[in-house]
């Protein structure tokens, strides 16, 4: 398929990697801060490709993953009030909260509907004025230009039925946040091509030079990333840290600025918690005051709740590179993806689901 099969060519993938063999005389440590990346390194075994020399580790890079526990017992409780259609993407349906999740909350009576995109919870909005619509807006930088144009929209259109649960976090924080911590092991970085299409790669050269590691924008398909893990090791073994472009097809130096644009209008900077890590410093988005009729945690005073994650379940050590999933000893007996445990087992994208789906016989 053009467009798709050139990124997954084996041969070229020998290429790159008979390449990354020849120049590589150290151990690396690089991180993938990417859930579809990490997803495609397990399905395709490109960790069981590279030289031992390359360890390949998970990051926080899953956004269902990172939502706090407090932020979906929100969602629970907003969508169970009698007046509200509350509209999500489907994969945060069985993301569990700390007692339940929003599809057995649904089967209880709340009105949860999946939608596709936050303008069309908009329009759901338009067509049931008596009703307040609320769509649950997480991710990274990715999804939060489309969550700040719903509500410029809204504005435009007048609609005072619209509000949306924000959850957004943001990459360069949490990268510095990992690479600031004693324990620390990772060598060189693959940033998320899709969210530094959006953001540009200003913000990660001072991180770059701060901290000596190189960073590689890098896209999603198998051989996109055996070629960001050889941009970066060629840095690595040439004693460079800079910040690297392998997804020159989408990523622009200065990111897209319309889109930047709507974000700064919309949301301003503040401290962000994450599931499995903890609270980061202005790591998250939340909706400005100018703006804040549409932020269903105002409009709906929700209030702070306390929970903790399941002692057992080590996703926090995990998302900061320090272990892998099959290190877990919940992994595969009391944490599977029909009854996950804890952050990197609740979505697709979580290493935990990743490692459970593509290699079966660790899992056994
Ligand atoms: S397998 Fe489950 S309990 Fe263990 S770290 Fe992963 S999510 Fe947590």
């Amino acid at each position: 398929m053009k467009f798709l099969s050139e990124y997954r060519d084996p041969e070229t993938a020998r290429r790159m990697l008979a390449e990354i063999e020849k120049i590589v005389t150290r151990s690396w440590v690089i991180m993938e801060v990417c859930g579809g990346q990490t997803h495609a390194i397990v399905k395709s075994g490109i960790d069981q490709l590279l030289p031992r020399e390359i360890r390949l580790v998970h990051g926080p890079g899953c956004p269902v993953c990172v939502t706090p526990l407090e932020t979906i017992d929100r969602a629970i409780e907003i969508a169970g009030r009698p007046e509200v259609i509350f509209c999500s993407f489907g994969d945060m349906l069985r993301v569990p909260g700390s007692n339940r999740d929003l599809l057995t909350a649904r089967s209880a009576g709340a009105e949860v509907r999946i939608v596709y995109s936050p303008l069309e919870a908009l329009e759901i909005a338009l067509n049931n004025p008596d009703r307040e619509v609320v769509f649950f807006a997480i991710g990274f930088e990715t999804t939060a230009p489309g969550n700040a144009m719903a509500i410029i929209q809204a504005e435009k259109q007048g609609l005072k039925n619209f509000s949306e649960l924000v959850c957004h976090v943001l990459v360069p924080p949490a990268i510095t946040a990992l690479l600031s911590s004693d324990d620390n092991l990772v060598n060189g970085y693959l940033a998320a091509g899709n969210v530094c299409t959006v953001t540009g790669l200003g913000e990660y050269e001072g991180i770059a030079e701060k901290y000596r590691v190189p960073i590689v924008a890098t896209g999603l398909e198998p051989n996109d990333i055996i070629e960001g893990i050889l941009m970066v090791v060629r840095q690595l073994e040439e004693g460079r840290a800079e910040v690297e472009n392998q997804y020159v097809r989408s990523v622009r130096y200065q990111g897209n600025i319309p889109a930047q644009e709507a974000v700064a209008r919309v949301f301003e900077v503040s401290d962000q918690k994450w599931r499995g890590i903890g609270m980061l410093p202005d790591s998250g988005l939340r909706i400005r005051k100018e703006y804040g009729d549409y932020d269903a945690a105002r409009r709906f005073a929700v209030t702070d709740f306390d929970v903790n994650e399941p002692e057992v379940c080590i996703s926090g050590t995990i998302l900061r590179g320090l272990k892998k999933p099959d290190q877990c000893p919940a992994f595969g007996t009391e944490c599977r993806p029909e009854h996950p445990l804890g952050a990197t087992m609740v979505s697709n994208e979580g290493a935990c689901a990743a490692y459970y789906k593509y290699k079966p016989l660790m899992a056994s």
